[in-house]
């Protein structure tokens, strides 16, 4: 077990013929505490993998160090590092039984039988195989091999992280969550860091303690569920994450005051600054209608049984709304205001500080 920590670390793959080269990570300094749950999300092309590649060695960072417990690790290979990586696609060895395939990787270290055994069906257990031990692995399907496959990460004792890029891609459906609900469990059992990738909120919000956001080559937040929820530091997290993401809207710099769509705001950029320009970020769950608010148009209203989405217009930008069951939407002059304490600024995509003034 080892706190991993990824330092100045930037990456580029050989650019083609006549081509610029391409920074696939910009720039990340990360910091992965020992027995964190983590998941890593971001959209695909972003750099999670070649992120993964580099912390098991598969890959050398153009530049930059990945330390384990403050030892330089950068140049060390891939097995002398103690890692655990789970692919997309489960890697399996089909004339194998179950037990044979969850064996290998403490045979292949020299572990003694008798330690063996143990171990195998304590995992087949934790991953329901137990019936299938014996059976060979050709005959089971994609999500028995793919537990197979994480089980293989699982079984070894000795590992520094167990790291999964995209692990349910071919999982069906209806057996995601329950491998996922079982992914959770499994880190509270064994204690182990994970580090889980995805490109889907849904699963990085559930596995995850801790979730680091990705765009395009830099990790842009870190932090809780709730905290991403709620304070979005770029806005590419509040437009990521939250269904449908935050809202946002230009916004001018009047007096040192949030002008948007017409109106002031309340609130100011704490720090004096020179910006005219910034952009208002509101999710649709802090906007409602009020008697005095922005007037706006109501273009329609989406039923979602527990809530209802509306999405109104002004000035020509769509803002989205989520209302509550019991909330009435207004028939005629709708009008809309924004909760000030989950409203925020950005510039260049950055949250701002902010405080409250009068409009
Ligand atoms: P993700 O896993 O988030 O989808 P990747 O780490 O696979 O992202 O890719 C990040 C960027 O690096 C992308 O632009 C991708 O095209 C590029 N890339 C990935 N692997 C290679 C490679 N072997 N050679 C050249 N470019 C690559
Ligand atoms: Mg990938």
């Amino acid at each position: 077990m080892a706190r991993i920590e990824l330092k100045n670390i930037r990456h580029s793959y050989p650019a083609a013929k006549g081509e610029d080269q391409v920074w696939a990570l910009e720039e990340v300094n990360q910091v992965w505490e020992d027995g964190g749950a983590y998941a890593l999300l971001g959209p695909s092309g972003c750099g999670k993998t070649t992120l993964l590649n580099i912390i098991s060695g598969l890959l050398t960072p153009t530049e930059g160090s990945v330390l384990f417990d403050d030892k330089n690790m950068t140049q060390v290979a891939t097995i002398d590092r103690h890692i655990a990586q789970v692919f997309q696609f489960p890697v399996v060895y089909d004339t194998m039984t179950v037990y044979q395939n969850l064996a290998f990787p403490l045979r292949n270290r020299g572990m003694n039988h008798s330690d063996i055994e143990p171990r195998v069906k304590e995992i087949a257990e934790m991953l329901d195989l137990t019936e299938s031990l014996y059976n060979r692995a050709a005959g089971l399907t994609a999500d028995g091999k793919q537990k197979i496959s994480l089980g293989r990460g699982l079984v070894r004792p000795d590992v520094n992280v167990i790291m999964f890029d995209e692990p349910l891609t071919v999982i069906d459906p209806h057996l995601k969550w329950q491998l996922r609900s079982k992914l959770k469990q499994l880190h509270q059992q064994v204690g182990t860091t994970m580090i889980y990738v995805t490109h889907d909120q849904t699963e990085a919000l559930t596995f995850a303690e801790t979730v680091v956001v990705m765009y395009e080559g830099r990790v842009v937040q870190v932090g809780t569920p709730v905290e991403l929820f709620e304070e979005p530091k770029h806005t590419f997290v509040g437009h990521f994450i939250g269904s449908p993401g935050m809202n946002l809207l230009p916004c001018e710099n009047v007096d040192r005051k949030a002008h948007c769509l017409g109106s002031a705001l309340g609130i100011a950029e704490k720090n004096e600054t020179q910006s005219e320009q910034f952009q208002v970020g509101v999710r649709p769950e802090f906007v409602y209608f009020d008697e005095v608010g922005i007037p706006v148009n109501l273009n329609k209203v989406d039923d979602l049984g527990r809530y209802k989405v509306a999405e109104v217009e002004t000035h020509g930008h769509v803002i989205k709304m989520i209302v509550d069951e019991g909330e009435d939407i207004p028939g005629e002059n709708p009008r809309i205001c924004f909760d000030l304490d989950h409203t925020r600024l950005y510039r260049d995509g950055w949250m701002v500080e902010t405080e409250e003034v009068m409009p």
